[in-house]
């Protein structure tokens, strides 16, 4: 078998990683993939959203499945291209995409599938947006509805400051084309948890919960980012729980999907938050294995994930369960690189221990590196290296994480020591 990964970032690593280890004797490609992926398989020196071009190099590599790692891909039509050229693809297309690349078409999905969410209203221009705003409680959450990496979503705690936003968005340009629509809605308090399901629009899988810390600093403090760390199982995702999501969530999202005719197909991924009386209200979907969640859910789980993956994309998957429960825990740090998430610096020297080194409760994962013609790995964006640590539970897993993390050298190396502290407190409650 031979499969292609599309990306480049610690989530493709983490694919590639789990393929491997899954199919052995299966030759691996990512593209563009990184100096992690390159140690798995080759390289295609082609971006993740050259569609044109990845579509002919799965022709000519004779590629039997592709599975696409990021949303820009997905949003730009790669799977609907792949599936046109008669190729197996792992990954929505982009209709259904959407789920992610517009939060105002996912707001409309979930109204129209009657799945719990905060209440909101979607705006193209300013005028209408202020009024809104003037006419709501505080606080307020104003939303860019297009894709903008991470930093289209500004948490507002007064009106003033949620106009500031919405005109910043809609008049200033702050977005570009991502902020021409926004939405506008309420805020909700909770605790944040993750669920990732693999579907073929019709059997849903769950993968274990996992939490994701996106906040730059310890105690959730500083600017937000792509992640600096995740964790999974997460404690307070209790079996009635996941059922309630898959009943009240994915399920009605899945039909809605088939109902428009976008269905659904690869990773469903519902950003949720679990308010004060338990309820599951959905923040986003998206529509791809999170990063840096990924790199701590595929290591917690046993074996196994391609065949789900590869059926999904070939179609005529028959799932055993309906659940793919973790074996053991798992807590990813992410070291940054010293200016992230705004000016990240490049091209310190990375000192990494090997793996035997490291030990067998660590897997490290690629993400922002490059490698010179002398071989020496160097730090090449924001997020460097994901370290991914394994235990029996979330406690231990954390702190092999950290110890490993502590092991690894480079210039401004930047990262949390708390990755997983509610379940901690949690565990330490207990
Ligand atoms: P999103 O990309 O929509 O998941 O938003 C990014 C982050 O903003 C979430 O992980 C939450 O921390 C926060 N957030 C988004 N929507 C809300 C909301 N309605 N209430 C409170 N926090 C929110």
């Amino acid at each position: 078998m031979r499969v292609l990964v599309v990306g480049g970032g610690g989530r493709e690593h983490a694919l590639c990683w789990a393929l491997q280890r899954d199919a052995p004797d299966a030759t691996l490609f990512a593209a563009p993939g990184n100096p992690g992926t390159a140690a798995l398989g080759t390289n295609l020196p082609i971006a993740a959203t050259a569609v044109a071009d990845l579509t002919a190099a799965v022709v000519q590599h004779d590629i039997d499945v592709t599975v696409i790692g990021p949303e820009a891909p997905l949003a730009a039509g790669l799977a609907d291209r792949l599936r046109g050229a008669g190729r197996a693809v792992f990954g929505p297309s982009a209709a259904a995409a959407r789920l992610e690349s517009s939060k105002a078409y996912a707001k409309e999905v979930m109204r129209r599938a009657g799945v719990p969410t905060a209440a909101s209203a979607t705006f193209a221009a300013l005028g209408p947006a202020l009024d809104y705003i003037r006419t709501h409680a505080e606080p307020l959450v104003v939303k860019a509805s297009g894709l903008a990496a991470g930093k289209g979503v500004v948490v507002c705690a007064t009106r003033e400051s949620a106009a500031d936003a919405a005109r910043a968005m809609l008049a200033g340009n702050a977005l570009g084309d991502a902020g021409k629509e926004v939405v506008i809605e309420e805020f909700l308090e909770g605790e944040e948890l993750s669920i990732l399901a693999l579907t073929d629009g019709e059997r849903i899988v769950l993968l274990p919960p996992a939490q994701d810390h996106k906040r730059l600093g310890e105690g959730d403090t500083g600017p937000n980012t792509g992640g600096m760390g995740a964790y999974c199982p997460v404690s307070l995702t209790t079996a009635p729980l996941l059922a309630r999501v898959r009943r009240d969530v994915l399920e009605p999202v899945l039909r809605e999907m088939a109902t428009q005719g976008a269905p659904y197909e690869g990773v469903l991924y519902a950003g949720l938050m679990l308010t004060g009386d338990g309820t599951p209200y959905v923040l986003e979907f998206n529509c791809r294995f999170g990063d840096p969640e990924a790199q701590a859910i595929l290591p917690a789980l046993a074996p196994g994930l391609t065949t789900h993956l590869v059926d999904i994309a070939r179609g005529g998957w028959r799932p055993a369960s309906d659940i793919i429960p973790p074996t053991r825990a798992a807590v990813t740090t992410v070291l940054a690189a010293r200016g992230y998430p705004e000016k990240p610096e490049r091209g310190a020297a990375i000192r990494l221990p090997s793996p035997e080194d490291l030990g067998s409760d660590v897997v490290v994962f690629h993400a922002g590196t490059s490698r010179d013609p002398d071989g020496t790995l160097k730090t090449a964006g924001g997020r460097v290296l994901d370290v991914t640590g394994l235990g029996a539970d979330v406690p231990a897993a954390a702190r092999a994480s950290a110890a490993a993390c502590e092991r690894i050298a480079f210039e401004g190396k930047t990262w949390r020591r708390d990755i997983a502290w509610r379940e901690i407190r949690r565990a330490g409650a207990a």
